[in-house]
């Protein structure tokens, strides 16, 4: 039998949109029967499991799975032994501590002798002990945000992306205590054969995530900046430099990294670029 990758991400809910998307990106075909929880690839040696996020990370440590996709935050509260092997660039947020708006707060020591709810009681108690500060945890699967106005806890410990959810409820931010975005883990001790699909695999999630970091740039120069403008974007060896019909200008292409772009650009401007094209890039191989 020929060796396939099994790879689990979320069946249902933040995560499994954009694992879905990023499969596809990688030029993976695979058909979804809603009812079922396996699917099988068509044109790569994949199989896709689809699983609550807290099961992915024993589930990749215990090999039934040999990759998955999950929540850093996640990967590190249930402490099993995977090895992250990428980071995925989506489902960034944070886990904090939030206290009730009106109650006073001055630092984490305010938080001594409280009852704390959460659903990553790990990760609380690894900042509560680094800070010395004696609190209870008082672990709870869901609707975390309730807590203290049902007389559940004085204060909470749950993932933040926006802030209007602990307001709705009448809580404010104290204390980021962890910073998360998507992962792709891996199982320690993969097959050769498994590794080597794997490679195969990785090689396009690289393709894939430099190309959503960078965009194509076209713009037209005078003659006399081609020098300064290749120096603030060199691309991916030198730019492609062709003259125009017009005497004295040219042509300039090249590749941006998307978080320097709108200094880059300003600074292209400057240096009197005109027409600038701006393009996305679907892959991007080195
Ligand atoms: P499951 O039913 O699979 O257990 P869940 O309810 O535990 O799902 P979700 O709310 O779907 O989990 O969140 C999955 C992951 O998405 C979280 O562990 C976190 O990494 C990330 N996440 C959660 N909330 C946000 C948010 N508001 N913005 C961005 N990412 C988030
Ligand atoms: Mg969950």
């Amino acid at each position: 039998m020929e060796p396939v990758l099994r790879l689990g991400i979320q069946k249902e809910g933040r995560l499994s949109e954009r694992s879905l998307e990023f499969i596809e990106a990688c030029g993976i075909d695979y058909s979804r029967n809603k009812t079922r929880l396996k699917s099988t690839a068509s044109n790569f040696p994949l199989e896709i499991l689809y699983l609550r996020d807290d099961d992915i990370p024993k589930v990749v440590a215990d090999g039934v799975a040999d990759i998955g996709i999950v929540g850093e935050n996640v990967v590190v509260e249930k402490q099993e032994t995977v090895d992250i092997i990428e980071r995925m660039g989506f489902s960034r947020c944070r886990l904090s501590i939030a206290v009730p708006a009106n109650a006073p707060y001055l630092g984490p020591d305010s938080l001594n002798g409280k009852k704390i709810a959460t659903s990553y009681p790990n990760l609380l108690r690894e900042y509560l002990v680094g800070h010395g500060v004696l609190a209870e945890i008082h672990e709870i699967s869901g609707s975390v945000e309730i807590a203290p106005s049902i007389g559940l806890a004085d204060a909470i410990c749950d993932i933040v992306s926006s802030g209007s959810t602990l307001m709705g409820n009448g809580l404010r931010e104290a204390e980021v205590i962890f910073r998360s975005e998507a992962v792709l883990v891996g199982h320690r001790h993969l097959s050769p054969a498994k590794q080597e699909i794997l490679n195969r695999l990785l090689f396009r999630i690289k393709a894939v995530s430099k190309a959503e970091n960078h965009k194509y740039i076209v713009m037209n120069i005078p003659n006399e900046a081609i020098e300064e403008v290749t120096r603030l974007i060199p691309g991916m060896k030198s730019p492609t430099v062709t003259p125009l019909a017009e005497p004295g200008w040219s042509s300039l292409h090249s590749v941006l990294k998307e978080d320097t772009f709108w200094d880059v650009i300003e600074q292209l401007q400057a240096k009197g670029a005109q027409g600038i094209l701006v393009i996305p890039i679907e892959k991007m191989i080195l």
